[in-house]
């Protein structure tokens, strides 16, 4: 990181020496117009080229290569996380309320780990990783990435560290551009690089990494399947040397033979790589298939955490249960999955009071005290937890 800070101190010293020479050559000697732009294109080339040498003196020429990360190492951390969205009405628009859609929820992640985010439509996951990304603004709460809090406004660096991959790749590429300038974009962009022969040899880097051909860099998105066109963003998201990578229902839109292609080719770059997953997904299949371990929320907070084994083998909390235990069908409308579980999810914008969950839950430990008390986190085993009021019976 400390590299990055001195990237424009680099790059000013760099041109120094060709600042002082078109100075010099201005004001001190009568030069001719034509021995001032031959000095100026001189002084650019001195200047461009004291510039590389600067970078790759110093090191940060390293950020724009592909690094292996070493495994769990402390990449994120969040604690205690809320945002919550002004609820506006009446005839003056004044604010009347508040949804919380994040209320109060932690967790972590290691580098080489993945954390699975799970739970029904609207229960904040996605709110979540739009806070991480410093895309919404938390009301409360801290968001640490490698142990240091994240400013309220992100740095390029932080841009550049953590990456999202969204559900539809349709609708995260421009069909107007070519895979090779798609891939290239954030190479320019966050990275700088500019020569084009450098600019081909990463785009293929990346697009090998992925399973795309060399064949491929010059098409257009239309002319690939869905699950190539998510190996495209995927392999944008990588140019720019990330850390953490939030993939949101990266495989939803997917058929379910090329999900499986796409779960193995996020596996293989983890393990060669060791990036940080937080994989937001309704597909339990998935996260089952993907995740180290896996969060469950429930309107804006999380019910249990543990490790995938412990959350699948032994789901401790009653919504943990009952989601597991449920089906899910395809909402055609907003190609939304739901599950089937007794009873509606309730508004937001007026929660039930007590424990949330109480008007669907038809657990046996469920008490009259669930409709008052806010649960607490109880320990089920090491690294596995749920809240709620009553522990589970053995
Ligand atoms: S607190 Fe009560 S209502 Fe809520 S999940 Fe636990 S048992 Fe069910």
């Amino acid at each position: 990181m400390q590299i990055v800070k001195f990237k424009g101190l680099i790059s000013l010293i760099s041109v120094f020496p060709g600042i002082i020479y078109i100075t010099n050559s201005y004001f001190l000697q009568n030069d001719s117009i034509i021995d001032l732009v031959i000095a100026l294109t001189i002084s650019i080339i001195i200047a461009f080229i004291a510039k590389e040498c600067a970078y790759r003196i110093s090191g940060a020429q390293e950020l724009r290569d592909l690094t292996v990360l070493e495994k769990g190492k402390n990449l994120l951390k969040v604690e205690d996380l809320k945002v919550f969205y002004p609820l506006v009405g009446g005839i003056f628009r004044r604010q009347i309320g508040v949804i919380k859609a994040v209320n109060g929820i932690s967790f972590e992640i290691k580098t080489g780990e993945t954390l699975g985010l799970v739970g029904e439509s609207g229960c904040g996951k996605t709110t979540a990783a739009l806070a991480i990304l410093g895309l919404v603004e938390k009301n409360d709460g801290d968001i640490l990435f490698h142990n240091k809090t994240l400013p309220i406004s992100y740095s390029r660096f932080i841009r550049q560290k953590i990456q999202i991959v969204y559900q539809d790749p349709d609708a995260s590429l421009n069909p107007r551009l070519r895979v090779f300038d798609i891939i290239a974009e954030p190479l320019i962009d966050l990275l700088g690089i500019i020569k084009k022969d450098e600019l081909r040899k990463r785009v293929l880097q990346l697009m090998r990494e992925v399973a795309l051909k060399r064949e491929h860099m010059d098409r257009y998105p239309h002319e690939f399947s869905g699950g190539q066109k998510q190996r495209i963003v995927i392999a944008r998201a990588l140019a720019t040397n990330p850390e953490l990578i939030i993939l949101d229902e990266p495989t939803s839109a997917l058929d379910v033979s090329v999900q499986a292609q796409i779960l193995n080719l996020l596996k293989k770059l983890q393990k060669n790589y060791g990036y940080g997953y937080l994989f937001i997904t309704h597909n339990l299949a998935a996260v089952n298939h993907i995740a180290d371990r896996i969060a469950v929320m429930y309107l804006g907070q999380i019910v249990e955490i543990g490790d995938t084994d412990q959350v699948f083998l032994k789901p401790s909390h009653p919504y943990t249960q009952a989601l597991l235990a449920s089906r899910s069908e395809v909402d055609m409308k907003n190609r939304d999955i739901k599950f089937i579980i007794q009873g509606e999810v309730p508004n937001l914008i007026d929660p039930p009071t007590g424990c949330a969950f109480h008007p669907r839950c038809s657990s046996d430990v469920r008490t009259k005290e669930c409709e008052f008390d806010l649960p607490h986190k109880i320990k089920i085993e090491k690294g596995h937890y749920i809240w709620c009021i009553n522990p589970p019976k053995q």
